[in-house]
């Protein structure tokens, strides 16, 4: 029998992992609760290392008709002081926008092209058994309920993770730690355009507000707080109506801009050391692993190199459940976790008005510091790269994008 994995989630995670399971011959089932297309409240932002992902996965962007590269970035300082960065304009992407209503249904796409059983409007259920296989009985569209047997489980199900919490290993009313909101403009006349452009509010440190441009005029814009007592929900709402009129945001959308629909919220988890990594046969990955940036509240990359990690531990030990599990715990600490404590030093700064304004004004500093800060920032190497001699190499912040034709 070859070897058999079942993921429950279709999101950037789940699909990254089937993606790499399926070319190597395994029988992999991939279930999801929506029917797809289906939207992800996101900001949309794809970074160096997510695009280099798509790419090591021969991911076709052709599919993502909204597909926006980007090279110029605006930041505004707590003072209200305006920094200009540029990422290069060759040798490939360092950044591009892609609405995730659409980029999620090319990666299932991809999925189900590369051979995965994709099965939508299917839940998860519960898990039967974790020993020397795993049986998960899920319910169908039509509210049967079916069983599913495999070598390996894998947890691609989000920030709340319903086999996590049937496990019993997340933390109590967990609520994630960051808070973010997000809705499309259309009829952009401003810089915002064509420009990313982040604001530093100083209502929102270490948080930001964005506008990330997408073609036909159009901007997905949105900001997020770090979720304590001051920042929950309700302060939330407030901000939001108030900060789509500060005048700084209504002159970089213009004057006719129009927001879409309604706006949505979700929560972004951001505690991947001590997150659950695998039990058993089930191993958790992406949003399911708390795996976001902590500085900058950006997922899709991490969702996509958890997708892979877990399936590389998968496909080097097989059937030896504790040394898969053992392999994928060491390689998130790999990846990780020395990332994670360099954002988080950084979230500290950028809590403070003057951390902010004058961490700011070092990257505003010369060309060099303007150029390599936008590298750094749109993850073009690890955060703690510098800290890291492990990961040094010859081509530090020299590395061509991704999609270099
Ligand atoms: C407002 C906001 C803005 C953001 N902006 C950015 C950004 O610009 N760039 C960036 O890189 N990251 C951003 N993020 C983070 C990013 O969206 C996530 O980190 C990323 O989506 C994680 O991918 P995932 O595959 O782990 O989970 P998801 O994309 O959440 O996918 C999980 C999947 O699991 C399925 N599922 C859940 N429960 C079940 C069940 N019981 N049975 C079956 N299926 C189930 C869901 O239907 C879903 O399809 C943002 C997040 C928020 C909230």
């Amino acid at each position: 029998m070859p070897l058999s994995v079942t993921i429950v989630g279709g999101g950037p995670s789940g699909c990254a992992a089937a993606i790499t399971l399926a070319k190597q011959g395994v029988r992999v089932t991939l279930i999801d609760k929506a029917q797809f297309p289906r939207d992800k409240c996101c900001g949309d932002g794809l970074t160096t290392g997510a695009l280099r992902i798509l790419d090591e996965l021969n991911f076709d962007r052709s599919q993502v008709s909204d597909w926006q590269p980007c090279d110029e970035v605006k930041l505004r300082t707590p003072a209200g002081r305006m920094v200009s960065l540029d990422l290069p304009k060759s040798n490939g992407l360092f950044a591009a926008i892609a609405p995730r209503v659409q980029l999620d249904n090319a990666l299932l796409s991809q999925a189900k092209s590369s051979g995965v059983d994709v099965r939508e409007g299917t839940s998860f259920q519960s898990i039967e058994k974790n020993d020397d296989t795993i049986v998960m009985s899920c319910i169908t569209p039509n509210g049967d309920t079916v069983t599913l047997e495999s070598d390996f489980l894998i947890a691609a199900d989000g920030m709340w993770s319903p086999i996590r919490k049937h496990l019993g290993v997340g933390l109590d009313n967990y609520l994630g730690e960051w808070h973010a909101f997000r809705q499309y403009v259309s009829n952009v006349t401003g810089e915002a355009r064509e420009k990313l452009i982040v604001w530093f509010e100083p209502d929102l440190l270490p948080g930001y507000a964005w506008s990330f441009p997408l073609p036909g005029n159009r901007a997905n814009i949105g900001f997020g707080v770090l979720r304590d007592e001051a920042h929950g929900v309700q302060f939330m709402k407030k901000v939001w109506e108030e900060l789509k009129s500060r005048p700084h945001v209504v002159e970089a959308l213009g004057p006719e801009a129009v927001y879409e629909d309604r706006h949505t919220a979700w929560p972004i988890p951001a505690r991947v050391d001590d997150a659950t990594k695998a039990v058993g046969r089930v191993l958790f990955i992406g949003d399911a692993v708390c795996a976001t940036d902590s500085l900058t509240g950006e997922g899709i990359g991490q969702a996509l190199l958890t997708g892979q990690l877990a399936a590389r531990a998968i496909l080097g030990h097989t059937t030896d459940a504790s040394r898969v599990c053992a392999e994928y715990e060491a390689m998130i600490d790999h990846h990780f976790y020395a990332d994670h404590r360099m954002s988080r030093r950084l979230g500290r700064v950028l809590a403070h008005r003057r951390g902010a304004e004058g961490a700011l004004r070092i990257v505003d500093l010369n060309s060099w510091t303007r150029r390599n800060f936008a590298r750094w920032m749109f993850e073009d190497e690890p955060r703690a790269a510098l800290f890291t001699p492990r990961r040094w190499h010859r081509g530090f912040l020299r590395r061509p994008g991704a999609f270099v034709d």
